[in-house]
């Protein structure tokens, strides 16, 4: 048996090493690469995904999985062992359902899908895309009926991002958040709305990276293992739990730009660096879900990042560093800028209220297109309806309307927005039970700038754990309760209760729902 698993082993981390001389290609493509190498790039990354999914599905492995059965059966479910027995069954069982053929002919397909949206969006032109998400759409519903006897046809997506989550349990959740948010965002923009000038300054570049990346190694975030690159749309990737890198972009003219991401983009990496090192190479070694994975940026970008304690303690130090800025700006001021809430057209600028409405829109539409609900050509049209319907204003155009995300033109449809809501949600839930079980996490954080009680936490509860538990029992066991939105409500609430005029909310609603979190919170 221990020949056999080594050689499972050692057959995993060949697809390892593949996928992260991929990522490697792709981060650079990103942040260094000249324009000239884009052709001969997209031709190379994508022959490193062909060699790693044909090594992943290579029917050896599928072999020495079944000779494995039995042992895997043997051991602790809690072991590394059986953990990593346990999800590369799932990986494998799931990558050999869909055909080389059929993903070759995809990548081919959103490649030029892509390319015509980055004309089409800017000519305001839906019609030009329109016969290439046709086919998309058509794609979509063939990948999903490679996994029959599901539920529901979005079914088989979600689970590629968020195992353990299917349509029915998002579409309850979301349908108990938007019951709550819509009046809070009515109530919120129904007031002054806040004025954040301040941020719309004249911020050198040079010293905006420069804070970011003191904060982001204040939170815990290992340089020796790390580093901070620029480009367009920042993200963070992984080469071995040695190397996890974040990169991000700065406007001069904007200081919550760059700032905000690069804590957004920490919060990813140092749920990467936490992993467990003995998990190096393995299918052990990621977050376990795109939701999870969204509710550690939300967790440091939002609650600790936007917060007045946080800035309790490093608004001076930003004072210090911009004083002919911000020298005369109040904290309080600071405070409601950085927390202004607004309706507005785009996602991606969206405040920490109004985002879940544009992540709840796509993914209904979503259901609605894979159901056969909802025609390509009816989309620009269903997508203002519902927008004015939310948020009390109709997007102008197709452009800062359907047209607006990238994901439905360079991938599948299904699967792809659940998860930055489910993070909102589940990052005020982890945030309760650190509180929970170390009530001091606020106060360090005001007086001291003290991040590690919680990063501490976070590490020994959810980051050393990688994969090894689906996202369902690693929410249930680090905070003792599944999913739910209350700690996030009590969250939104009293947060925005302090800086708007609303009824009955206020900073002790929080703190309330942290002390009895999640006892207390049944009743
Ligand atoms: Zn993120």
């Amino acid at each position: 048996m221990e020949t056999k698993f080594q050689e499972l082993k050692n057959r995993l981390l060949e697809v390892n090493d593949i996928s992260s001389a991929a990522g490697l290609l792709y981060w650079d493509q990103s942040t260094y690469m000249p324009p000239g190498g884009a052709a001969a790039r997209a031709r190379q990354t994508a022959t490193l995904g062909r060699l790693a999914h044909e090594k992943f599905t290579d029917p050896t492995i599928g072999k020495l999985l079944d000779a494995l059965e039995a042992y895997e059966k043997s051991l602790d479910y809690d072991s590394d062992a059986a953990g990593l027995l346990r999800v590369a069954r799932r990986k494998y069982e799931r990558a050999i359902k869909i055909p080389a053929k059929f993903t070759a002919e995809v990548a081919n397909h959103t490649s030029e899908s892509y390319q015509v949206w980055t004309e089409a969006r800017p000519a305001n032109d839906f019609e030009r895309v329109r016969p290439y998400l046709e086919k998309t759409l058509e794609y979509s519903r063939q990948a999903a009926n490679f996994f029959p006897g599901y539920d529901h046809i979005a079914d088989p997506h979600i689970e590629s991002s968020d195992y353990g989550m299917k349509a029915e349990d998002v579409s309850r959740v979301f349908a108990e958040l938007r019951q709550e948010l819509v009046p809070l965002v009515s109530a919120i923009t129904s007031q002054e709305p806040a004025d954040d000038s301040c941020l719309h300054q004249h911020f050198p570049e040079e010293k905006q990276l420069a804070f970011g990346l003191e904060v982001a190694e204040q939170f815990g975030y290992d340089m020796h293992r790390g580093r901070q690159d620029k480009t367009h749309h920042p993200f963070m990737t992984k080469f071995s739990l040695g190397d996890v890198r974040i990169t991000t972009r700065t406007k001069e003219n904007f200081l919550g730009d760059a700032l905000f991401s690069t804590l957004h983009e920490t919060g990813h990496a140092l749920y990467e660096q936490g992993i467990c090192p003995d998990y190096e190479g393995t299918p052990l070694a990621r977050g376990t879900s795109s939701g999870v994975h969204e509710s550690q940026s939300r967790l440091w970008e939002n609650l600790v990042g936007r917060s007045r304690g946080f800035w309790y303690h490093f608004y001076p130090k930003l004072q210090s560093v911009f004083s002919e800025q911000l020298g005369s700006v109040s904290k309080d001021t600071f405070n409601r800028a950085i927390n202004k809430v607004e309706r507005s057209l785009i996602r991606t600028n969206a405040d920490e209220v109004t985002y879940n409405l544009h992540v709840m829109l796509r993914f209904d539409l979503e259901l609605a297109m894979l159901e056969g609900n909802l025609e390509i050509r009816d989309l620009p049209e269903v997508w203002r309806e519902r927008f004015e319907a939310d948020f009390g204003i109709a997007p102008p155009d197709d452009k800062d309307g359907v047209l607006q995300d990238v994901h439905w033109y360079f991938g599948l449809i299904g699967g792809a927005f659940q998860g930055y809501t489910l993070g909102n949600i589940l990052g005020a839930q982890f945030y309760a039970s650190a509180f929970k079980a170390h009530p001091e996490i606020p106060t360090e954080i005001r007086r001291e700038g003290k991040f590690s009680t919680l990063h501490n936490w976070l590490k020994e509860n959810l980051y050393q754990h990688g994969s090894k538990y689906t996202a369902p029992e690693i929410i249930e066991r680090a905070t003792g309760s599944p999913l739910s939105i209350k700690p996030y409500i009590a969250y939104l609430h009293s947060k925005y209760g302090e800086l708007y005029d609303l009824d009955g909310c206020g900073p002790a609603q929080w703190t309330e729902m942290m002390e009895t979190w999640p006892d207390g919170s049944a009743s």
